[in-house]
């Protein structure tokens, strides 16, 4: 049978040191799980228990070594950087216990959760879904995946994210309120995830808005870094 239109293509990210790719099925965010950005985003880190949303898998941007020009989007005076680390899915399944979650990550990479705030802000204010603010194309800047055998769970080291070589963004994986597998665990319950899918693991406080002519630096340790200049 013949495809009625084009195959939409599927991302699929490089593999680090080496030639492989991993595609995409999925990808989960988490929401606040960092203490200190739940509250400037003025929520109470203690109370809440975890909670997730998706971007599209195709508003993800594969960036490589080389600085990357990123589109900032439409409808939009508030485009915020959002640092984050994402883990990468091997393995699928529902239920999984957390002393078994981690054995389901393939790898890791830096990811950025670029977000139309002022968007954001207005859904949350009339209670609507978050899409608008979080789903823009070209939304999810992602370096290659480092796969566990490499790098091992990074579960501390610096998170960091620069505008134009000054810091704005700086935490430690270990200030993490849900862990990874926590998060895996908890979205289980939820959806029966399966392998390529990605979870965005949330991002360090110093969320803030980057312009066009900006270059945003956005590094995790032992994950590498990915410089994209907003055009
Ligand atoms: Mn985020």
């Amino acid at each position: 049978m013949l495809s009625v239109i084009p195959n939409p293509p599927r991302i699929a990210l490089p593999v680090a040191g080496s030639a492989d790719l991993f595609p995409v099925r999925r990808v989960y965010c988490v929401g606040r799980n960092y203490a200190a950005h739940a509250r400037e985003m003025g929520a109470d880190p203690d109370r809440e228990p975890p909670f997730f949303f998706m971007k599209p898998a195709d508003a993800l941007q594969s960036v490589g070594g080389e600085p990357a020009p990123h589109p900032y989007p439409p409808r939009t005076e508030n485009y915020h950087f959002e640092i984050e680390m994402v883990a990468a899915l091997g393995k699928g399944g529902r239920d999984i216990p957390v002393e078994a979650a981690l054995d389901h990550v393939f790898g890791y990479a830096v990811g950025l959760d670029m977000t139309r705030r002022d968007l954001q802000d207005e859904a949350k204010r009339m209670a609507r879904p978050w899409d608008l603010g979080k789903a823009a194309d070209a939304s999810g800047p992602i370096g290659p995946l480092h796969p566990v055998a490499a790098v091992g769970h990074p579960d501390r080291g610096a998170i960091t994210l620069e505008v134009d070589g000054s810091l704005r963004q700086q935490g430690d994986l270990a200030e993490m309120i849900w862990s990874v597998a926590e998060q895996i665990a908890y979205l289980s319950a939820y959806f029966e995830l399966a392998p390529g899918d990605l979870i965005f693991t949330g991002t360090p406080s110093g969320v803030g808005p980057v312009r066009r002519g900006e270059r945003m630096t956005g590094a995790v340790a032992g994950l590498g870094q990915i410089v994209l200049d907003v055009v």
